[in-house]
């Protein structure tokens, strides 16, 4: 045998898998398909500017992000606790009031914060604040509509901020996803400020893969996948290779093509990523529209940020980085650029004549759809020596990813103990 554990897919979750494996002193072998590691996590460089590939920020409070990655050495650039919303003409910011005592009075104050609604969600969220195993608890869970509604949280905060907020974070925009999971994604949105590391995501994998004694194979995606009398054989582009036991950390929708297990229902989103010579707004928060009569946005985009504002890295000096959302479970998820420009300059109130395309990611498998009853499954065996991780065996975060994938690293150390 080549390697004792073979794993296919360098996502985080195949990554911390390899580690977790390694550090219990197997022999390790990563094939990624890819030109890098990461998967879902990936960053380009352009002209100077940071673009991952579909925003996304990295919550220093995941338990797993505290246990194994050196967070220091990413240098984050938090982003501000809270939300800009737009209603109409108006935009209101809404920011946490311990890290942003400055917004404090006049998010108590705002219009969409009405006592009672807060008073709801409050009665709603902070039994899973203080004791997060209750989310565990299937049989108590409904979608996020029907437990919103049920807790009588209606008013313009439901309405205008947490709907519009979760579809972005969700990419669903229906309300079916499960209530359970809304709030624990939510305690960690409560308990730590996300941010982008200097180097963009894609720091974090880097970080990651460079712990491996064998280096990533780039470039060499798994055909196939048998399973032989003493083991596994991979077929890939360059050859056959061969271990004791294998590891699919591929995505949700490339497990149906080397399991009989179903696919996994995905959301998708896209992310606009402009240049800009001029800063349109001075603000470390995203932007949510909500100017929909009835809540939600009234154009294409979800939610918008002046990145660089937060995140100077992601820009050269004198420049601005503009990212906006758009969710593919909506008609207008693919709006054209004209119709994406034109929803900027309502909610920039600026003209951008002078910004720059620099990407469109079109990202349709971004996140796994968890419906109720929400289960925090174990990576599961799907044949006698190969496991599935991933975060669609988890939850749909870089939290999900690397417990699935530690998880995955201690489970096949010992099957090969036995
Ligand atoms: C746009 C976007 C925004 C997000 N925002 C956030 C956020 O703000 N916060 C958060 O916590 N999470 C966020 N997430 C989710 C998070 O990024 C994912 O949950 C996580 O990266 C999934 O990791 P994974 O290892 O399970 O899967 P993946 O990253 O999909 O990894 C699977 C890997 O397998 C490889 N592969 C596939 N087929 C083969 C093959 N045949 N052979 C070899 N390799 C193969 C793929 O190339 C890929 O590298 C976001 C995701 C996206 C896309």
């Amino acid at each position: 045998m080549e390697a004792d554990v073979i794993v296919i897919g360098a996502g985080l979750a195949g990554l911390q898998c390899a580690r977790r494996a390694q550090r219990n002193g197997h022999k390790v072998i990563v094939l990624e398909a890819g030109s890098a590691v990461g998967g879902r996590v990936q960053t380009d460089q352009i002209d100077g500017f940071l673009c991952d590939r579909g925003f996304q920020l990295l919550n220093p409070a995941y338990p797993a992000v505290r246990q194994w990655i050196n967070v220091p050495a990413l240098k984050l650039q938090k982003f501000g606790v809270g939300v800009v919303v737009r209603v109409g003409e108006k935009t209101t910011t809404l920011a946490h009031p311990i890290y942003h005592p400055t917004h404090a009075l006049a998010t108590l104050r705002s219009e969409l914060t009405s006592i009672s609604e807060l008073v709801n969600l409050t009665r709603w969220f902070v039994p899973t604040l203080l004791r997060p195993s209750i989310a565990y608890r299937s049989w108590r869970d409904q979608t996020l509509s029907e437990s919103l509604d049920g807790a009588g949280v209606a008013g313009p905060l439901r309405r205008d901020v947490l709907d519009t907020f979760l579809a972005g974070v969700l990419a669903d925009s229906s309300g079916e996803t499960s209530a359970n999971y809304s709030r624990v994604l939510m305690r960690f949105f409560a308990l730590g400020t996300p941010g982008l590391p200097r180097q963009g995501m894609r720091a974090l994998p880097e970080q990651m893969a460079s712990s491996l004694q064998n280096s990533v194979l780039l470039n060499c995606a798994a055909r196939e996948l048998q399973e032989i009398p003493d083991g596994i054989q991979v077929r890939t582009d360059n050859g056959i290779i061969r271990a004791r036991v294998a590891v699919l950390a591929v995505g949700p929708q490339d497990v149906p093509k080397f399991t009989n297990l179903s696919a996994t229902l995905t959301r998708g989103l896209t992310t606009w990523w402009f240049r800009a010579p001029d800063r349109p707004r001075k603000s470390p928060f995203l932007m949510l529209d909500a100017s929909r009569p009835g809540g939600g946005p009234a154009g294409p985009i979800w939610h918008t940020a002046v990145v660089s504002d937060a995140a100077p890295s992601y820009a050269p000096a004198g420049e601005h980085l503009i990212e906006a959302t758009t969710l593919l479970d909506r008609p207008d998820g693919l709006a054209s650029e004209a119709d994406v420009r034109r929803d900027l300059e309502r909610l920039y109130q600026t003209s951008t004549k002078d910004w720059e395309i620099l990407r469109h990611d079109v990202v349709p498998h971004a996140l796994p759809l968890h419906p109720p009853p929400f289960q925090n499954n174990s990576p599961i065996w799907a044949g006698e020596r190969t496991l599935v991780t991933g975060d669609h065996r988890s939850a749909g975060s870089i939290q999900g990813a690397l417990t699935s994938g530690d998880c995955a690293g201690q489970t096949v150390t010992d099957y090969l103990r036995r």
